[in-house]
């Protein structure tokens, strides 16, 4: 070791010593990951600079690809890309619309899904779980430093299971939940809503394939969700689909296969995106059976064409305002988020119906990230005054089964979580010993219409005349929404309980048998690691050595020893823009044993200057 460094206890930069927090936007279309950096949440790219990653991923015979990586294949192994991963979680295969029309084989013998790939059966929670890893992996390389906690993001709609279901993806990836937050919270909390005292705020989320309205109410640091409505399958994919129309009509195209069906898409989706900001566009791409197209469109017509889309979302806010009980007037601000929004008919359409300017100058693709890296550093520790830990409401209620199929409600929605509710209930039936607890979840009264969560029996209960026994069940949710369940008889203080784990999210051996198959990729992470730390050693040597030069070495050596020096200073700069460990810890030695001698002159010089006009004795060596 040719220079050496060191560094003050306790400020070492080694990667393993840092506990880096971020915020996931875990989206339909797209994923992002954000962390707040000098005080400010910052969105983080990947090496190619995306901060978008399609939340697609492609089971290849012995290569998973995430992202980016994935989207040729869509267009050569649809079978084995999943995309829109989102739709499926915490939802039974009967749950799934248009099943038929979708490119993926089902194992149709399970309740529950699972994805038939190359790879074998993948469970939704899966699919999800590599996104979140190619998430955590790109936060690593980019942070230089490992990620452990997380603040997810997940639809003011999402029920219990669907959150379990993201939680238990997180847990594959090795992400520890700090939190689950509501993507219209998170928004919310982007542009520093939060900060206020009071407010009641509309979230407009147009992304790729949902729609999705939600209304919050600000009370002392808490959003209350008022109302959520939306479109499960509205977004800027049917704008792509109205695009890909008008190609097809104008350049009459009939017949086409799938590949160029996709490539259409593609085409269209550029246009819509590219039509944003420029007042026309025109596309130039080729067939498979080598047919030239050139197809040109002008804002104007884009606006009038797709004038239906833009007013299909606006029946759900006014759904949503009367649901609430709110006049438009009361509204104080109107948030946008989504990619889509970017279209400018859609915030012009926006400001007409609100009567005021929307928030929208932060990108609205990016906000929900945003907004959960900053609720991810203030639950990592790092909170001062101005930073509010946020509380959220349970989306739904929740009840237990009683006499006649009918629901009991003991946490009613819009309750701040975390909370705890018990009620007391008793026994039908003389000489009743057992009591079955079904655990619902909905708004509904009757069983049958309501989601059923968990079943268990409260055993052992003293036999008594009916109506005597005191059995207290209680309900307790955490500040992610997920819910445990006890039942005790008072007499004899016997207890039973259960986490709930949804129906149809994984069991417990799924689980365990999924952490193994991810300590087996144990290895990946290694490899990232090592990655990271020959980066911080090549880019200490490179500001050491170019200090050195800078200083007044250069005089010690020769030119050639510079020239050459430089030069290798240059190819290990190169080397920390790829992913190649190996180069970029040989390239390392080589600027280490170039300047070896370097080193060594530097230290007589610096020895010689210590000990000039001073006599041995007077020197501390
Ligand atoms: P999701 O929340 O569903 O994961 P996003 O918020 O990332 O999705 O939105 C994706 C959608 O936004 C896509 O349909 C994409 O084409 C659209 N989009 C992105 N940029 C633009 C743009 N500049 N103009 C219009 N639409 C855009
Ligand atoms: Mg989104």
């Amino acid at each position: 070791m040719a220079l050496l460094q060191i560094a003050e206890p306790g400020q070492s930069t080694l990667p393993h010593q840092h506990k880096l927090s971020i915020g996931i936007d875990l989206g339909t279309t797209n994923s992002l990951v954000a962390t707040v950096q000098s005080g400010l949440p910052t969105i983080l790219k990947d090496k190619d600079d995306h901060v978008l990653i399609p939340s697609v991923v492609h089971y290849g015979k012995n290569i998973t690809h995430v992202g980016h990586d994935a989207l040729p294949f869509l267009l050569t192994d649809a079978k084995n890309t999943i995309v829109s991963v989102k739709r499926f979680m915490g939802q039974s295969l009967n749950h799934i619309q248009y099943k038929d029309a979708l490119p993926y084989e089902f194992d149709e013998t399970s309740q529950d899904i699972q994805l038939k790939t190359e790879q074998g059966i993948k469970h939704p929670i899966e699919v999800s779980a590599d996104i979140l890893k190619k998430l955590k992996t790109m936060a690593e390389v980019s942070l230089c430093g490992e990620v452990t906690a997380a603040v997810i993001t997940v639809p003011a709609y999402f029920d219990d299971t669907q959150r379990q279901a993201t939680k238990d993806a997180a847990k594959l990836a090795g992400l520890n939940v700090l939190r689950l937050i509501n993507e219209p919270t998170a928004a919310a909390v982007a542009y520093g809503l939060d900060q206020k005292k009071e407010g009641t705020f509309i979230i407009y989320d147009l992304g790729g394939g949902t729609f999705d309205i939600s209304i919050l109410k600000l009370h002392q640091g808490v959003f209350e969700v008022l109302a959520t409505n939306g479109h499960p399958h509205l977004g800027g994919d049917d704008f792509d689909q109205a695009i890909a129309e008008m190609i097809k009509k104008t350049c009459s195209l009939n017949q086409l296969n799938h590949e160029d069906k996709r490539s259409l898409i593609m085409e269209a989706k550029k246009i819509k995106e590219s039509l944003s900001t420029h007042p026309d566009v025109t596309a130039k791409f080729t067939l498979s059976n080598g047919k030239d197209i050139v197809f040109t469109l002008n804002r104007d017509t884009f606006i009038l064409e797709t004038n239906d889309l833009v007013q299909k979302t606006i029946q759900p806010i006014k759904r949503a305002l009367s649901d609430a009980k709110l006049p438009i007037t009361s509204i104080d601000g109107v948030v946008m988020v989504g990619g889509a929004t970017r279209m400018p008919h859609i915030q012009s359409e926006i400001k007409t119906f609100f009567k005021q300017e929307p928030l929208n100058n932060l990108n609205p693709d990016e906000v929900v990230a945003l907004g959960a890296s900053r609720q991810a550093h203030t639950l990592a520790g790092n909170k001062s005054d101005q930073d509010l830990l946020l509380l959220d409401v349970t989306p739904l209620s929740l009840g237990i089964e009683t006499m006649g199929g009918l629901v009991e409600k003991i946490i009613h929605r819009n309750s701040t979580i975390p909370v705890a509710k018990a009620q007391e209930f008793t026994t039908f039936k003389d000489g009743q010993t057992a009591m079955s607890i079904h655990v619902l979840q909905g708004e509904r009264e009757r069983v049958s219409d309501c989601r059923s969560l968990a079943n268990f029996t409260l055993t052992d209960i003293p036999p008594m005349v009916a109506g005597s026994a005191k059995i207290r069940v209680a309900f307790q949710i955490d500040a992610d929404g997920l819910l445990s369940v006890s039942a005790r008889e008072l007499s004899t203080n016997k207890e039973t309980s259960v986490t709930v784990k949804p129906s149809y999210g994984l069991s417990e051996e799924q689980m365990i048998h999924m952490l193994t198959q991810s300590f087996e990729n144990a290895e990946e992470d290694k490899k990232i690691r090592a990655l990271s730390e020959a980066k911080i050693e090549g880019e200490q040597i490179i500001t050491a050595v170019q200090n050195a030069l800078h200083k007044d070495g250069k005089h010690l050596l020769t030119q050639d020893e510079i020239k050459d020096i430089q030069n290798a200073i240059y190819t290990l700069s190169s080397s920390l823009k790829e992913s190649d460990a190996d180069l970029i810890i040989g390239l390392t030695k080589n600027l280490n044993a170039l300047t070896e001698s370097f080193a060594s002159k530097l230290m007589d010089q610096s020895v010689g200057n210590a000990l000039k006009g001073k006599s041995i004795d007077k020197v501390n060596l």
